[in-house]
């Protein structure tokens, strides 16, 4: 276990049993984290079924916001005050041991618990929105059309209370120790960073506006 301050109680749930030492539960870790995250899992179960559903998050102070449109299945069950799982990956790079046992993935991952609620006074659903938004491309809320009471109407945006959490976090070469450092065969670190390519303009824009500055470059973690 991490024996950093814990911000998070560590529980039964949450508790990190596999690599213990790999377990963070303070907020200074694990927000980073969601924030740097485009994409989240949602695990939830309806009459003893699982589903884990992929969708756009941000956080929001200690609450985690998902939106959608009206009467999805996820939403709706969020809305109705059940308890569900949230999780994220920012895969680092990939571990090529010498042994295929030590083989891994260098990598940092939350996953969180929490129960929540439907925003619906306008204007926190605006600034919801705005966050979600935001945390996609920081800036590009100013540069848009805001939503209009037709489209906030057919949007339903939940906020998650962030109950417990835990990071996981796995950096650096691969773990061989032993007789199996001088196997013969190349062995390291392979890194993944998200790597934006040339922006595409819409083909369906007439005007040739500036590509705004938060488009080239693109940046994974956003600017401070
Ligand atoms: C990119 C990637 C690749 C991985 N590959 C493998 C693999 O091939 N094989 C393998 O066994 N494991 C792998 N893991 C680790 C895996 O996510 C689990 O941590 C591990 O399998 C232990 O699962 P468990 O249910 O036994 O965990 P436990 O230690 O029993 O989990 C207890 C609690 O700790 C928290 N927790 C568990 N795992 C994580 C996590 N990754 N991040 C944040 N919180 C967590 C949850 O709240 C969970 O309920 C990988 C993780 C990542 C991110």
């Amino acid at each position: 276990m991490s024996t950093e301050p814990s911000d998070f109680n560590v529980t039964p749930r949450n508790r990190l049993m596999r690599y213990p030492k790999r377990g963070h539960y303070d907020k200074a870790t694990i927000y980073p984290i969601l924030d740097e995250a485009l994409v989240c899992q949602v695990g939830f179960a309806i009459d003893g079924h699982p589903y884990v559903i992929p969708t756009i998050h941000a956080r929001l102070g200690d609450q985690v916001l998902l939106h959608g449109l009206k009467g999805g299945r996820l939403l709706e069950h969020i809305e109705a005050g059940n308890t569900v799982c949230v999780s994220v990956t920012l895969l680092d790079g990939l571990v090529l041991a010498r042994t295929a046992f030590n083989h891994s993935m260098n990598y940092r991952s939350v996953v969180l618990y929490g129960s929540g609620a439907a925003i619906e006074e306008p204007a926190a659903k605006l600034a919801a929105l705005e966050r979600l938004t935001e945390h996609v491309a920081p800036d590009r809320w100013r540069d848009v059309r805001p939503p209009d009471a037709k489209e906030l109407k057919m949007t339903t945006i939940v906020a998650i209370d962030i109950e417990e959490a835990t990071a996981k976090i796995r950096q650096g070469p691969p773990g061989d120790d032993g007789e199996d450092l001088t196997y013969p065969v190349w062995a390291g670190v392979v890194p993944l960073p998200i790597v934006p390519q040339p922006p595409q303009t819409d083909p369906k824009q007439t005007i040739a506006y500036p590509v705004p500055a938060y488009v080239t470059p693109y940046r994974r973690p956003p600017r401070a």
